[in-house]
């Protein structure tokens, strides 16, 4: 038997210890979230999990297409992103440190704040001083320090996905099931570390690499969309928080111009602050 075929069997016993009409599947119409949703529909032939998306107004249309053909349902953000934007300011760095800098901005000048923003040492429980592992970068610092930084806010995602995502939860009782893996990078490697979360959510491919879902993905002629021909991984269009890994200019590279306008004008800002190039042309779509 098939590295492959072993792994499916494997993550069909991790869909055993649940009870389907208890869950859904949180779908974004990404890589992960897709190989769920075929394992779903095509391999377990299941359909007592409801597949539900957000159209969170930032996906690659590409992406939104499939997000409103493959979904039971469609939930929608209960603010528009200008809307967010207008009330509590645009992402720019990363959610952690934008959390940092939306505390600061707002008025807080707590210990545990300050030594994140200033980047203090402190003495930890054991009692040994430590410097803080997420504070921010020297750019955000100083910029914000001198009062120069735009309003900064990281309610963007809390508001366009998490919000929405728990307002149904509420509403339905229904816990989701996430197609997170570990491999995705150095944060959700220490938070997914097993079949489920804390909060009971059910993260099955915890543990997938990225070459064996790739192996799956061919063996089993499951579709990509052709957005992942140009980057490794697609969230909202253009966001800054893929700069450092360069994928927010090309993804600005892959959209079409009236796209391209609502997001510049969305990130204007942040963009600034980041020195992304945002004349880079290619409209592949
Ligand atoms: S990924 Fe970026 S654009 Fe998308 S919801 Fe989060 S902060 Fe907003």
């Amino acid at each position: 038997m098939s590295e492959e075929e072993w792994y499916l069997i494997d993550l069909k016993s991790r869909f055993d210890k649940i009870k389907p009409n208890t869950y859904y599947l949180s779908y974004s119409g990404g890589k992960d979230s897709h190989l769920l949703y075929w394992f779903i529909k095509d391999y377990l032939k299941r359909d007592d999990i409801k597949i539900v998306g957000i159209n969170t107004y930032m996906e690659h249309h590409e992406i939104r297409d499939r997000i409103l053909k493959n979904s039971d349902i469609v939930l929608y953000p209960e603010m528009k992103p200008m809307e967010v934007k207008a009330k509590y300011g645009s992402p720019c760095f990363s959610k952690i440190q934008d959390d940092f800098i939306d505390r600061y901005q707002r008025g807080s000048r707590s210990k545990s704040l300050m030594e994140r923003i200033e980047q203090r040492s402190f003495v930890g429980k054991d009692g040994k001083v430590h410097k803080s592992s997420f504070s921010l970068n020297a750019k955000a610092r100083e910029l914000l320090l001198s009062g120069k930084l735009h309003r900064v806010s990281p309610k963007c995602c809390k508001i366009l996905k998490k919000n929405t995502a728990h307002k149904f939860e509420k509403e339905t009782g229904l816990k989701a099931i996430l197609g997170v893996r570990g491999d995705e990078g150095a944060m959700r490697k220490t938070q997914y570390k097993s079949c489920f979360t804390k909060d009971k959510k059910f993260t099955p491919l915890w543990d997938l690499s990225d070459e064996l879902q790739e192996k799956i993905i061919k063996k089993y002629n499951i579709e990509v969309p052709e957005v992942y021909k140009y980057i490794k991984r697609t969230g909202c269009m253009g966001c800054p928080y893929g700069s450092y890994k360069g994928d927010t200019q090309k993804e600005l590279a892959l959209i079409s111009d009236s796209q391209r306008k609502f997001v510049m004008e969305y990130f204007k800002e942040s963009y600034e602050v980041l020195g992304i190039d945002t004349n880079i042309q290619m409209n592949l779509f």
